[in-house]
């Protein structure tokens, strides 16, 4: 009869892990940044795994919507509208109770990411919000934590661990966050189960190999994957890509404290109103009659020459002016007008 000592038997057992790479798991912190789709899933793994330690991060609440794809929560969690890091650290509780569990329940910006990454040995990008990863990828760059970055829509995704020492980063790839329009959302685009729980068991393996010791294991190609076209490659980076990057060669950390830093004040609730406004400094002559297309399919469109504007259901309106602002309706929770805007204009 097994008991709990054996719990690791089968990892322990693979032989690039053996006894030593398990301990070194074991003595590992994760932060998992994002508990949605890609989160739930590599928490679950990691937690299995018996990371030693996982901070699950998250600021929103569970939804009916989630339920596709989000692989630690229930209709219960749905039903009473539970915080996501909470019920997620509840579960895994259940699924491991010999690792300790933080649930963390913030909007992530680069007022508290230090303390609230500080002392992790690597984190997980299951990030819904695209301007995130380039805060996560200064920040990692300044405090050489290594993370694995991971992104899915529709049935498409990719994956690549970046560690923070050295070239590539993720800023070489993508040198400037793109405009919002250009980047589709799971909210607008859909997006399949099955291809998240791919893209997080994929970068789940890659922090596997890197905290067991086994690095140059991990994979230094992107790989990316269209499931739906029935394509899985593996992209190697050019050498030479990183050569002028102000991130990784110069050290410069824009997103992190520079003028573009992700700040938490750039959302505020108007005064007297059921409204929070959202600044983004970073868009400028947003392209209006884009948005009136793509969400012509997500629910009623208003459009105008100076804004377009989403009912996205029965209480929020989501408006989007061209300089960029959002205002959302329906809500004074800073929180949840974050959460609208990133589903439905984009991050
Ligand atoms: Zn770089």
């Amino acid at each position: 009869m097994d008991s709990a000592s054996d719990r690791y038997a089968r990892q322990v057992q693979y032989a690039p892990i053996g006894a030593e790479g398990q301990a070194k798991i074991g003595n590992a912190t994760v932060a998992v940044l994002g508990c949605g789709a890609l989160g739930t899933v590599a928490a679950e793994l990691l937690a299995r795994a018996g990371v030693g330690h996982l901070r699950v991060i998250d600021r929103d609440v569970v939804e009916w919507s989630n339920l596709q794809r989000q692989s630690l929560f229930g209709e219960q969690d749905a039903s009473a509208g539970r915080s996501k890091a909470d019920a997620a650290c509840q579960q895994l509780t259940a699924i491991n109770s010999g690792i300790e569990l933080t649930p963390i329940v913030t909007d992530v910006n680069s007022g508290n990411m230090e303390s609230i990454l500080n002392g992790c040995d690597l984190i997980i990008d299951a990030a819904d919000n695209f301007l995130i990863r380039f805060l996560l990828n200064d920040w990692s760059l300044r405090s050489q934590t290594p993370w694995v970055h991971g992104g899915c829509i529709g049935a498409t995704g990719q994956v690549r661990l970046f560690d923070g020492e050295g070239s590539p980063c993720f800023r070489c790839l993508v040198p400037e966050p793109p405009p919002a329009a250009a980047v589709d959302t799971c909210d607008t685009a859909g997006v399949v189960g099955a291809a998240t729980h791919l893209i997080a068991s994929l970068q789940a393996i890659e922090a596997i190999k890197w905290l067991s010791g086994n690095r140059s294991a991990v994979d230094r190609n992107l790989k990316s994957v269209d499931l739906w076209n029935n394509r899985i490659r593996s992209l190697t980076l050019a050498p030479g890509i990183s050569q002028t990057c102000p991130a990784c060669k110069e050290k410069r950390f824009d997103f992190l404290e520079g003028d573009r830093a992700v700040h938490s004040e750039s959302a505020a609730a108007l005064c007297g109103r059921d409204a929070v406004q959202i600044s983004r400094p970073h868009e400028h002559n947003v392209d209006l009659a884009f948005y009136v297309q793509r969400w012509n399919t997500v629910g009623r469109v208003q459009s105008t020459p100076f804004f377009v504007r989403l009912f996205p259901d029965a209480e929020h309106s989501v408006t989007l002016f061209r300089d960029g602002r959002v205002v959302i309706t329906g809500t004074s929770e800073i929180t949840e007008a974050r959460t609208l805007c990133d589903r439905f204009v984009g991050g």
